[in-house]
């Protein structure tokens, strides 16, 4: 059952006293004073593209459509989006206005996809409210995906019940001084799991897949292996497992990549050892996880998306 949407600009209202996310900043986006993930009132997008690179159930034959917001409200030091993402310096970016960013993601649904993936937007979340009513509006209700990094307020994502289809967030860190220490933000291992368990009782554990076996509605869980922080990765899964449920989907990703920003980091800087993989994955067998994706070592790409593309993942 859909939630009513409130109207487009009315769900940009929030943003005048800003409490979107855990930063809780106060700021007036507005009026250009800006909080933390220094983000405005507008639609300031990195892209808007088909992306073939999501789980199977996501991106099918024909992709998902993300939306890729700018800036963040976390500051990963290994960020493989920092061309958008970082909040300090110039960025790759395109202010647009709301017609324009509906009319791009309808091009994108005329080719084939069914899904529209928010990608990193727990900054801009009455800007995903706003597009989500405008597509509605315009008669389209593509299967809404919430690719987010957890750093959500459970506020923040009861206002979203009924709008958001899938979530799928990652679960970083359950380790405070690495989550301050790689993405300045020490609260994460509270916040992110009183996240997930708002979206757990959203969507429970069973998935809906439409008959072409995509994913219509539910929750997946993302962990990217970091390399040198192998017990932060068995916390996180025993978390799942233990507080959440074993047969929650999860998606244990080995891809990390160093990005040249932290190419001298003497934990980061390296890609992760098949050891350190194997080492989760038997533990993720032991806790009796049964729903999801592992990856091949192979995965770790060479090679940064592209923002300055239109397609940022095409090959070049
Ligand atoms: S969304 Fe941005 S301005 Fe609002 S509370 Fe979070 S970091 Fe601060």
């Amino acid at each position: 059952m859909r939630r009513e949407n409130p109207a487009p600009l009315e769900a940009l209202e929030d943003l005048r006293d800003c409490t979107v996310c855990p930063r809780l900043c106060h700021a007036d986006r507005h009026s250009g004073r800006l909080g933390y993930c220094q983000t405005g009132a507008g639609y300031s997008i990195g892209a808007v593209c088909a992306h073939q690179g999501e789980e199977p159930v996501l991106s099918g034959q024909s992709g998902l459509c993300n939306v890729f917001f700018t800036r963040c409200n976390m500051q990963c030091l290994y960020c493989q989006n920092a061309a958008i993402s970082r909040t300090r310096g110039p960025i790759v970016e395109q202010a647009l206005d709301l017609d324009e960013v509906v009319l791009r993601i309808e091009r994108i649904l005329d080719r084939g996809p069914s899904a529209v993936g928010f990608v990193s937007p727990s900054h801009c979340v009455p800007q995903m409210k706003a597009i989500i009513a405008r597509l509605n509006d315009r008669g389209r209700s593509p299967t809404t995906v919430m690719n987010t990094n957890a750093y959500d307020r459970v506020e923040t994502l009861r206002s979203l019940e009924g709008l958001i289809d899938v979530y799928l967030p990652d679960l970083k860190y359950l380790d405070a001084s690495l989550a301050a220490r790689c993405s300045d933000a020490p609260d994460y291992p509270q916040v992110a799991t009183r996240a997930l368990r708002e979206m757990h009782r959203q969507k429970g554990e069973a998935v809906s897949l439409d008959s072409r076996g995509l994913l219509r509605s539910g929750l997946i869980v993302r962990h990217l292996v970091l390399p040198g922080a192998i017990e932060n990765s068995l916390r996180c899964l025993r978390f799942i497992a233990e507080e959440l449920s074993p047969r929650i989907h999860l998606s244990l990703l080995a891809q990390y990549h160093p990005t040249p920003a932290v190419r001298s980091h003497p934990d980061l800087g390296r890609s992760l050892r098949p050891e350190e993989y194997e080492e989760v994955l038997c533990e993720m067998e032991r806790l009796g996880f049964e729903n999801g994706w592992t990856q091949e070592l192979e995965s770790q790409r060479e090679y940064l998306p592209d923002f300055s593309r239109e397609d940022p993942f095409a090959n070049p």
